[in-house]
Order: C-alpha cells, then sequence, then structure tokens
C-alpha cells in the first residue's frame, strides 16, 4: 500500500455516461487491429477508454476494502480485472491484523462476482515465536482454498522490524523461508513490496513525487531515520530471496522499488526469471526517463511488467469519489502507454509511448494471467 498516487476529482455523474459510450465502441479499437499503433496526436480521450477495455484489462495492485456493488459494476462496465490485496502494517490500526481486511476482500470478490481476485498476506511479526511458520503456512493454507491467488509481503520487512536481539528483519530471513517454500509448492504468487523511492532515502524534494507521502508520513521516512539499512541492502536481502526460491513466483510492487532506472530492473530481469513487476503508484517515474530508453525497455521487458494502479478504497470512503479517481488513472495511465498524446503530471507535460498493440496486450492482460495464475479462473 502507497498512497501516493494522484487524486482525481471527478464526480460519478459525469463519469459513467461516459464510460457506456466508450464501452458501445469497444469491438472496433482492440489491439492488434492497427489502431491502438496509429494513435495520433489529438484523438479523443474517449478512443482512449475503449481500447482499455478491448484488452480485457488487469490492474494488478489495488486495495479495495469497501463492499458496494458500484465497484463491481464499474469492473464489468471496463471488462476489467483487478488484483485486492491485504497488507499489515502494525504501524496503522486498520492494518494491524488480517481482519477486518480479508472479510472486506472476500466480500468485494464476492459481489465482483470474481472480477477482483484475493491476493492474502500474514503477519511476520511473531517470527521468533514457537510454531511461527507453521502457523502462518496453516492460515495460508486456508486463504488459498479460499480462493486466495498470491501474498503479498511488506516493506515493514527490512525497514521497521527487529529481532530480540536488535537485528534488523530482512525479507531472506530464514524464519520466512518454509512460507516461501510453501508458496511456491501451491503454485501461488508473491506480491512483494520491498524497500521504498530512492526518494525515501533522500532529502526533501516538492519535485519528487513521492514528496507529500513523506510529509505526512515521517515514520516511514528513512531519511528521518539514518540507523534503517540502505536501501541497497534492503534490494540484496530481496534478491537473495529470488535467487534462493527459484521455483516462487515473484511480483515486485512498485517497479520492484527499482523505479529511478529501468537499468536496474533490466539487470535483476536478466539475473531472476522469476521476477516481475507490477507498476502500482509508480506509472510517472516512467514519465520522468528519457522516453525512448523507457519504450525500449518495455519493449523488451514485455513479459515482465504488470498494469498496476494501487487504488486504495477503504470501508468508510465515498464511493463516488473513488469511481471518478479510478477512472482517470485508468484514462490517463492508458494515454500515456498507449497514444503519443501528452499527460500532464505535477505541472509538466509527457509525451506517451504508444507502444504497439501486442506490447500492451501484455502488460495490460497476459502477464498478469501468466505471473498471477487464477486471476481470470477464481471468478
Ligand atoms: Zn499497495
Amino acid at each position: 500500500m502507497n498512497f501516493s498516487n494522484l487524486k482525481w476529482p471527478l464526480s460519478l455523474g459525469m463519469v459513467v455516461p461516459a464510460v457506456m459510450v466508450l464501452i458501445a465502441s469497444v469491438s472496433s479499437s482492440g489491439p492488434g487491429t492497427g489502431s491502438l499503433h496509429d494513435a495520433k496526436p489529438g484523438r479523443s480521450s474517449a478512443g482512449d477508454l475503449a481500447g482499455f477495455s478491448a484488452v480485457a484489462p488487469i490492474d494488478a495492485h489495488v486495495h479495495l476494502y469497501r463492499d458496494d456493488p458500484a465497484f463491481g459494476d464499474l469492473m464489468e462496465r471496463l471488462n476489467l480485472r483487478v488484483l485486492d490485496i491485504c497488507v499489515i502494517d502494525d504501524r496503522d490500526p486498520f492494518f494491524k491484523g488480517l481482519e477486518p481486511q480479508r472479510g472486506d476482500v472476500l466480500k468485494v470478490v464476492h459481489t465482483t462476482r470474481g472480477r477482483a481476485a484475493f491476493c492474502t498476506t500474514f503477519s511476520p511479526y511473531d517470527f521468533e515465536e514457537p510454531g511461527f511458520s507453521r502457523r502462518a503456512i496453516r492460515q495460508l493454507d486456508a486463504d488459498f482454498a479460499a480462493g486466495a491467488i498470491a501474498v503479498k509481503i511488506y516493506k515493514v520487512m527490512g525497514m521497521e522490524m527487529k529481532s530480540k536481539a536488535g537485528k534488523w528483519v530482512m525479507p531472506d530471513d530464514p524464519a520466512f523461508e518454509p512460507i516461501y517454500k510453501d508458496i511456491a509448492a501451491h503454485r501461488r504468487t508473491v506480491v512483494a513490496h520491498i524497500a521504498e523511492p530512492d526518494s525515501c532515502w533522500q532529502p526533501p524534494n516538492p519535485a519528487s513525487p513521492d514528496y507529500e507521502y513523506y510529509q505526512q508520513h515521517p515514520e516511514e521516512y528513512a531519511y528521518r531515520h539514518p540507523e534503517w539499512p540502505s536501501k541497497a541492502a534492503i534490494l540484496a536481502a530481496r534478491d537473495h530471496l529470488l535467487a534462493e526460491n527459484p521455483t516462487l513466483r515473484v511480483v515486485g510492487a512498485h517497479l520492484g522499488s527499482m523505479e529511478a532506472g529501468v537499468d536496474q530492473m533490466a539487470q535483476r530481469f536478466d539475473r531472476y526469471p522469476n521476477f516481475a513487476v507490477d507498476t502500482a503508484a509508480r506509472v510517472p517515474y516512467f514519465m520522468l526517463q528519457p522516453r525512448d530508453k523507457v519504450r525500449a525497455f518495455l519493449t523488451k521487458y514485455q513479459d515482465r511488467i504488470l498494469y498496476a494502479t494501487d487504488l486504495v478504497v477503504m470501508p468508510t470512503d465515498n464511493t463516488e469519489k473513488a469511481l471518478g479517481e479510478w477512472k482517470r488513472t485508468y484514462e490517463r495511465d492508458w494515454r500515456f502507454f498507449s497514444t503519443d498524446q501528452t499527460v500532464e503530471y505535477l505541472g509538466h507535460t509527457y509525451q506517451g509511448l504508444a507502444l504497439p498493440g501486442p506490447v500492451l496486450q501484455k502488460i495490460f492482460h497476459d502477464n498478469a494471467v501468466h505471473w498471477l495464475p487464477g486471476i481470470i479462473e477464481s471468478n
């Protein structure tokens, strides 16, 4: 979870009629027909969302805890599926335990008729207690039986947890190894939000996409905690986990926290065939890097990147406001990836990548099907 994605003020009243009109024209603008290749500046945004729906998009990273049928309706209209992720963080009252999130997510899976798929997690905090891994495995196996297709691990490993002896607890701690083995044996996927953007370790910079987040969450701001492990040490532990578990599929959330340079991701993809990343809350980092370089990277590693947003809806959030934000986020991202029109971000404009249809099809659909088995069958 990371709340640093953009907020889009837009009312549902504006959204729904537009979406319905878009969907009506979906069939004529799918990828591979040439229409996405040929996107030109000035093309209407209506065409953009129709193209989005035509690829049967999958958003591989959301936190939807509000059981309102309106979300299922939106998913149906957009032909959208999502991975609905639980996370445990003892610094936040709502996220202290697996419940009530687990119950919320299971309700959402039900009311969306499986368009939302369940990603569970386990509490790592009692890793030194006797029977820890056995208990965690029993809980995960019950969640797999209840339909969970993935397991989230979180940045509290490496950035918060310490052993009783005072050592930092990293994601590759031997205490977690039996759990990773169990997840691999069940052919489920780990969604690994490990470390944070580089800016978490850097002085406040208003031009950074994450500036506001760390202003609001000083307790998560490594720059204010020089005693925390370095980002390099945390990513090295994550990489060690990948090397130790070659049959475990791992999707690194938030571009695997290698958002600042596509070369870092390329290096890991070359080294670890069991590793992919999602784009959750980090699409702007593609805007900030040289367009040709990002385009070449996404083309070369087109099998390793899963489109995702990190949209968050808490149980008491306003549905209309949330739906507006979802729709605007998808619209902006689709425009950026699929056309060469400009998108605006933090007062600057960036030219879209105009990726070829077959690449879009992988990033927005096929890769989620491959890396998150069950994302479709679970409905
Ligand atoms: Zn998240």
